[in-house]
């Protein structure tokens, strides 16, 4: 058994290991840690500590893969609503549908019995707003929210915030491989705007079958490249679980136009191996590790591209 989260995962983590080690199927222990996540206000790129969009809503995405049948449940730009894995678990096992967005998403939230939140911290509401009085003209303000947000989807937007979404990737012989994601996405975005943390094939993809991979930071290229299938595809096609990984950063790689800036792939194979690669994020990454070999969760440094 093996279990890999990047570092945000910290307050969710232990319960996931916790509830594998004792059977649980592994989804519901994933989406069980990442609800902790969610909850965390320390954690400032998810679920109630996250960041708003350029309104000061808060607009959420979340995703599960099941790699044993390829089952995917995901939710984007959720508004009101935490925690969202749990939500997009709850789509994956009873709709006949994979994404729900928006108002759609909201709707079933209620349903089915969750309830309706302000989700946005206090300390959010500050720093965007901080934010818009610096880049608003006095006139801009007073108009506030009837202007065209465009034009402030370059500059409003502060890259420092541009991180961190929380993957869980586990693998098992008998219980397979299987991925969840959560995320407020980019800070300050566009109303309405996915990252690739509710997209599969670009955040997230899971296939039991050869392993599965999960994106963190610039959505706006996984999703043009594909990333998280693409190592997936490239285990299926025989390379290894590192040959794999490397195939996928040559691709965002080529990218020469639109916003270009770091990517983090984390990726585990039906062998029990796992990579963790930093395709040019500042900083050290670093990623937590479980396997049931090891008494306790080790926090590792991801590689460089
Ligand atoms: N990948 C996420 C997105 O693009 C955010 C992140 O991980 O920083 O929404």
């Amino acid at each position: 058994m093996l279990l890999l989260a990047n570092k945000e995962a910290w307050p969710g983590f232990p319960t996931t290991v916790q509830m594998l080690r004792e059977g649980a199927i592994s989804l519901d222990a994933m989406v069980a840690g990442i609800s902790k996540v969610e909850s965390e206000v320390r954690v400032r790129s998810v679920g109630y500590g996250g960041w708003p969009n350029m309104l000061g809503n808060m607009e959420l995405d979340g995703a599960v893969m099941d790699g044993n049948t390829r089952d995917v449940g995901t939710v984007g730009a959720v508004p009101n609503t935490l925690p969202v894995a749990r939500l997009a678990h709850e789509v994956m096992k009873r709709l006949p549908h994979v994404m729900l967005t928006g108002d759609g998403a909201r709707r079933f939230a209620s349903e089915i019995g969750f309830s309706e939140d302000d989700v946005l911290f206090e300390d959010s509401k500050r720093v965007w707003w901080e934010r818009l009085e610096k880049e608003l003209s006095p006139e801009e303000l007073a108009k506030f929210p009837d202007i065209p947000l465009a034009p402030l989807s370059r500059t409003i937007t502060d890259p420092e915030r541009v991180r961190d979404t929380t993957v869980f990737l586990s693998a098992d012989p008998t219980r397979g491989i299987h991925a969840a994601t959560s995320t407020s996405g980019w800070a300050w975005k566009y109303p309405g705007r996915l990252g690739d943390s509710p997209i599969p094939g670009a955040g997230f993809y899971a296939d039991s079958r050869y392993g599965a991979a999960a994106c963190t930071h610039t959505g706006e290229m996984t999703m043009r490249c594909s990333t998280a299938r693409t190592v997936v595809l490239a285990l299926k096609f025989g390379y290894s679980l590192s040959d794999a990984v490397k195939l996928a950063v040559e691709e965002l790689n080529e990218l020469s136009s639109g916003f270009l800036a770091g990517v983090v792939i984390h990726a585990v194979d039906a062998k029990g191996n796992h990579e963790v690669v930093n395709f040019r994020c500042e900083g050290e990454i670093r990623y937590w590790l479980w396997e049931d070999s090891m008494p306790e969760p080790e926090l590792r440094a991801a590689k460089q591209a």
